[in-house]
C-alpha cells in the first residue's frame, strides 16, 4: 500500500471486531464523527463506511452510492427479502475482493444525526451497502463469507496486505 492520509483500521485491529456500542444520545461529537467518516470515505473512493473502520465502536455509519450521502445512527434491519451476490472489497481489507451473498432488498430503520428517525427501503448495490456496513457494527468482515477454498486464497493476501494492496472495484 502506499503512504497515503487514511486512517482507515486495516484487518488485524481488533476494534474491527468488536461489537460497536449503540449510540445513547446523539450530540454534536457525533455529528462531527460523522462528517470526518464522511470525508474519509470519498478521500479513499469508498461507497461506505462504518466507525469501527476509523476506530471507533460506536452504530455510525455513512454511504454513498452516488446517489447522495447517508448518514445513519444505530442502524437496523427490520425486513429482508431474496438474494443476490455482488463482488465486494473494504476499505479495512485493502486487496481483497469476495463474492457476498446478501438479501436483494432490504428495509432499515435508523436516526438521522439530528435523531430523527429514518426508514429506507433498498434494493441491489445499496442495500448490499447497508448491509456491509452493519455487519461491521457487529464486528463481522466480508471474509467472514469466503468458502474455504478463498479462505486459503486470502490467507496469503492478508499477510501481503500492507505490502501490495490493489483496490477493488466496489470499496466499502
Ligand atoms: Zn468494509
Amino acid at each position: 500500500m502506499p503512504e497515503t492520509k487514511s486512517k482507515i483500521r486495516i484487518f488485524g485491529d481488533p476494534v474491527l471486531r468488536k461489537k460497536a456500542k449503540p449510540v445513547q444520545k446523539i450530540t454534536s461529537e457525533h455529528r462531527e464523527i460523522l462528517s470526518q467518516m464522511a470525508s474519509s470515505m470519498y478521500e479513499d473512493s469508498g461507497i461506505g463506511l462504518a466507525a469501527p473502520q476509523i476506530g471507533l465502536s460506536s452504530q455510525l455509519i455513512v454511504i454513498d452510492i452516488g446517489q447522495g450521502l447517508y448518514k445513519l445512527i444505530n442502524p437496523k434491519i427490520v425486513k429482508r427479502e431474496g438474494f443476490h451476490a455482488i463482488t465486494e472489497g473494504c476499505l479495512s481489507l485493502p486487496g481483497i475482493c469476495i463474492k457476498v451473498k446478501r438479501s436483494k432488498r432490504v428495509w432499515v430503520k435508523a436516526l438521522d444525526e439530528n435523531g430523527n428517525p429514518v426508514e429506507i427501503e433498498a434494493k441491489d448495490l445499496f442495500a448490499c451497502v447497508l448491509q456491509h456496513e452493519i455487519d461491521h457494527l457487529k464486528g463481522k468482515l466480508i471474509i467472514d463469507y469466503a468458502s474455504f477454498l478463498e479462505k486459503i486464497r486470502i490467507k496469503r493476501k492478508l499477510a501481503a496486505l500492507k505490502t501490495n494492496g490493489k483496490t477493488c472495484k466496489l470499496q466499502l
